[in-house]
């Protein structure tokens, strides 16, 4: 059996209990501990599977000492688990710190892997999965999230978002702002549960259909953005539109000079965006 002494890092469901592996039942029973992300939360899932192992607390607010306290039972040849409320520990979720400081010890960490929202998301998503980079919560303060979105324009990889419904909406506006309306993407929600929803369209047109329906902004979140194509990439721009431009970007903002130039050159307003962009990289 797997249980001598080391961490388990064990993925838990996302939704679905019955998305658990029969390897994590079986490790969860034998270990001597599981530090959970919330006890709490995490005594219905014990309760279904007649785990009857201790719990307890471990989240990223954790101090030194509870690191501490769970290195010192894996010296002592104990197995303790991690767990979080949902899906796979580390993956936006506490753990980081427990697990980088139980390697530079020396020690064993296994893994028990099972269910994510990530890889959930992106399996029956229809977007490309050979490349992909999962980004996490985009930043809450929007400055921040348009220059992450920014710096990721370019990236011909699928781009993968975790967001929380109460910032879905800013976020996806500020997403079509900089990645472009005609941009597609694949916004799936509640997986695993009664009402998985995956809608896929544009930015514009996903923006339409989130802002009608509040059923859309409810549950768990995952955005998923098809990456740059490589001849958007190369594009240029006529050179009267350059030059307007240029002229507009001395005066305004990137974002109102590509507005502007759009209405007065009929260029899309996200190819001058994304232009701009670029002189501004140079
Ligand atoms: N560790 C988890 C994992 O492996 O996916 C992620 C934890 S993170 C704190 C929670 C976020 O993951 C949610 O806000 C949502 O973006 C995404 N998520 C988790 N469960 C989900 C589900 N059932 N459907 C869609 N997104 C989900």
């Amino acid at each position: 059996m797997n249980n001598h002494n080391a961490l388990y890092i064990i993925a838990t469901p996302i939704g679905n209990l019955l998305d658990m592996t029969q390897r994590a039942v079986d490790v969860l029973k034998q270990v001597d501990c599981i530090a959970a992300e919330d006890t709490r939360h995490s005594a219905r899932l014990m309760q279904h599977y007649h785990i009857a192992t201790p719990l307890i607390a471990y989240h990223d607010h954790s101090d030194a000492t509870q690191v501490a306290r769970i290195v010192e039972k894996l010296r002592a040849g104990q197995s303790v688990a991690l767990i979080s409320d949902a899906g796979t520990p580390l993956i936006s979720d506490p753990g980081y710190r427990l697990v980088t400081k139980v390697r530079s010890e020396g020690m064993t960490v296994v893994p028990i892997p099972g269910p994510c929202a990530v890889i959930a998301a992106l399996s029956a998503s229809g977007l490309p999965c050979d490349r992909f980079s999962f980004e996490g919560f985009p930043p809450a303060k929007q400055k921040a999230r348009q220059s992450q979105f920014e710096a990721l324009l370019k990236d011909t990889r699928t781009l993968i978002f975790y967001e929380s419904p109460h910032r879905i909406t800013a976020s996806l506006a500020d997403m079509r702002d900089i990645f472009g309306g005609d941009r597609q993407i694949v916004f799936a929600r509640e997986l695993t549960k009664t009402f998985e929803t995956f809608l896929s369209g544009t930015l514009d047109e996903i923006c339409v259909k989130v802002a009608e329906d509040d059923n859309q902004r409810r549950g768990e979140i995952v955005v998923m953005v098809r990456g740059a194509q490589e001849e958007e990439k190369r594009e240029a721009l006529d050179e009267a539109t350059e030059k307007t431009m240029r002229i507009l970007m001395q005066e305004l903002s990137v974002k109102q000079a590509a507005a502007l130039a759009s209405k007065l050159t009929g260029e899309k307003k996200n190819r001058l965006y994304q232009w701009a962009l670029e002189q501004q990289g140079k």
